[in-house]
């Protein structure tokens, strides 16, 4: 593991050819970005890792296409937010929300989705791996993790990420 400073604008600028081959031709992908989103410390592979995963997941949740944004923005957080296990504290954060269109997630499964090996999909279609990589992942960077599904409407990953310094 190397974690260095990293822009997540250019990172998501390289992944975007590769995104779009993951998800297919049924599937639109639209990226937004705010300006200057400032720079996080991490594991470059590691942060490809969770959008990667994150993506996969759309995906599968549109069998039918549908649309996947990937959008980022500063958030200055100036309450305390409640998340799953850990209140997220104040402070500026870097903001990657994946928002799909697909079949959303039922409320009984939305407090299992992290737990490794937890899966709705067939077997061979996926290990159950997935959020609970994104998870471990956002925490060993100091981020939080948020999700927001409706059924049948769609799903918002929310990824906070610390700010770093740039002078570190
Ligand atoms: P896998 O994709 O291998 O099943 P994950 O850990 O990536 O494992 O996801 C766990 C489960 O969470 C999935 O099987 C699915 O039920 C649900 N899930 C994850 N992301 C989404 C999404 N974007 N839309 C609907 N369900 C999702
Ligand atoms: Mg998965």
């Amino acid at each position: 593991l190397q974690p260095r400073l990293l822009n997540i604008t250019d990172i998501l600028a390289e992944l975007s050819h590769l995104l779009r081959r993951l998800i297919g031709e049924n599937i639109e992908l639209k990226m937004s970005h705010g300006r200057d989103l400032g720079m996080i410390k991490a594991d470059q592979g590691q942060l490809e890792q969770v959008i990667i995963n994150l993506a996969v997941n759309a995906r599968d949740a549109m069998e039918g296409g549908g649309v996947l944004t990937i959008r980022t923005a500063i958030e200055q957080v100036t309450v305390e937010r409640k998340s799953k296990d850990e209140a997220m504290p104040p402070g500026n954060y870097a903001l990657i929300e994946v928002v799909d269109s697909g079949c959303g997630i039922p409320p009984e499964n939305l407090v299992r989705i992290f737990d490794p090996f937890f899966s709705t999909k067939e077997v061979g279609a996926g290990t159950g791996l997935g959020l609970s990589t994104v998870y471990g992942i956002v925490k060993q960077t100091g981020g939080y993790v948020f999700v927001d599904s409706t059924i049948d409407e769609g799903t918002v990953f929310s990824i906070y990420l610390p700010q770093a310094a740039e002078e570190e």
